[in-house]
């Protein structure tokens, strides 16, 4: 029988890509729940299903913030084998200048969010002894990246929730899986880049404000550029994990972003990245695009990691 797969956060990007990839399967294994938080939201979605709408795709409401909306979407669902928790919000900018209403809003959506999920799923996924729980979690889930500071932490945060949890639930024959894209090209950087545009970070100083705008931004551009992924990329990554016999802990999905997590596994210090992405910045700017640029045309990485 094919198996149920519960995705959050599909009116858009990965989510979107996921759910019409799953539901397309050419061997028919998947009956994917599309969920969203705003039902107005769902003619993307539905367009890009096609055929599958109906049969092997429903959309249904889901506010992962919501205590209600997702009690009421699972009393509809009578079995969830694979819950994928996508939906996540981002958040850029000096610290000093961001509320915490703000930095709150980013822990209850991207950790509390998947948390809420889980604790509903759970229990029929023990009693059945089996089931996936997969996480779109970021390279920023390993590795902090300046004026991501809370953004990062909220990942930092699932990677450790998850880590703990998949060691009792090997006991249930649950799999945890963790995937980790780099950046990718969808609407959460637009979304972003129109908050910081029209933000004025109130209380921050002008020299802080000055490496948020001239070091991070043009940095930041230049990294979806050359080595941004598309959505379809990843979600092509989290189908190969979801549909895997033995589903690895953790996925990264950009081989051309390998390098930088990779200096923090080689110190365990952690000096040699912190000090790696402090020159990168600051120091060589022109480095940074000149390795990005490197990475991007693939020849290094493909060497040194081969797929
Ligand atoms: P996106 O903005 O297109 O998708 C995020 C989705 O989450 C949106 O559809 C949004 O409506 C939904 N969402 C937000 N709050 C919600 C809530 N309370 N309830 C239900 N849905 C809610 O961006 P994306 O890039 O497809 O992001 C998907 C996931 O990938 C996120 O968890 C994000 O952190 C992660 N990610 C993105 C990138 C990137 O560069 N785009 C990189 C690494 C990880």
């Amino acid at each position: 029988a094919p198996r149920t797969v519960l995705i959050s956060g599909c009116s858009s990007g990965i989510g979107l890509e996921l759910a019409v990839q799953l539901a397309q399967d050419p061997r028919q294994r998947y009956q994917v729940v599309a969920t969203m938080r705003d039902l107005r939201k769902k003619e993307m979605l539905e367009a890009a299903a096609g055929e599958a709408l109906g049969k092997t795709l429903t959309v249904a409401q889901l506010d992962v913030c919501n205590d209600e909306s997702v009690a009421q979407c699972l009393d509809c669902i009578q079995e969830v084998d694979v819950l994928v928790n996508n939906a996540g919000v981002g958040l850029v900018g000096p610290l000093e200048g961001l509320s915490m209403d703000s930095m709150q809003n980013v822990f209850d959506t991207n950790f509390f969010g998947a948390i809420r999920l889980v604790k509903a799923v759970l229990p029929g996924m023990k009693k059945r002894r089996k089931g996936h729980i997969v996480v779109v979690s970021s390279v920023m889930g390993l590795q902090g990246v300046m004026f991501n500071d809370v953004y990062s932490a909220s990942k930092f945060a699932l990677e450790g929730f998850f880590e703990s949890l998949a060691i009792q639930l090997l006991q249930f024959n649950i799999f945890i899986s963790l995937v980790e894209p780099g950046p990718v090209v969808t609407d959460f950087e637009g979304k972003l880049m129109a908050q910081v545009s029209a933000a004025e970070f109130p209380g921050t100083d002008p020299e802080t404000l000055a490496y948020f705008r001239d070091f991070y931004l043009p940095g930041s551009r230049e990294l979806f550029r050359s080595v941004g992924q598309s959505p379809k990329d990843v979600a092509q990554a989290i189908a190969k994990v979801i549909g895997s016999t033995r589903p690895p802990l953790r996925k990264q999905t950009n081989v051309r972003y390998l390098p930088l997590p990779a200096l923090k596994a080689l110190d365990p210090s952690g000096s040699l990245y912190v000090r790696t992405a402090h020159s990168l910045l600051f120091r060589w700017p022109r480095l940074l695009h000149l390795g990005l640029r490197c990475l991007a045309c693939g020849c290094l990485p493909a060497r040194v990691w081969p797929r």
